[in-house]
């Protein structure tokens, strides 16, 4: 039996793929991280001495949400 080349799944005449609802939530996941990263990265170039550590919470919050909003958009 053939396999499909997209989900790797047997391929049968009525063959759909299912929903990589795993890889769209990891990927979500992932792009958030990253967001966070660059957002502290930007913190620390703004602030080096790590003077507003109150920063640090709200820009990870809003870089990972940025992270997933831009990931989304791109993706449609
Ligand atoms: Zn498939």
């Amino acid at each position: 039996m053939a396999t499909c080349p997209r989900c790797k799944g047997f391929l049968s005449d009525n063959h759909k793929c299912p929903r990589r609802r795993l890889f769209v939530a990891s990927e979500i996941v992932l792009a958030g991280v990253a967001g966070g990263f660059a957002a502290l990265l930007i913190v620390a170039l703004i602030d080096p001495q790590g003077r507003l550590t109150n920063v640090d919470g709200s820009a990870v919050i809003i870089g990972a949400l940025s992270g997933i909003g831009l990931d989304r958009y791109f993706r449609g």
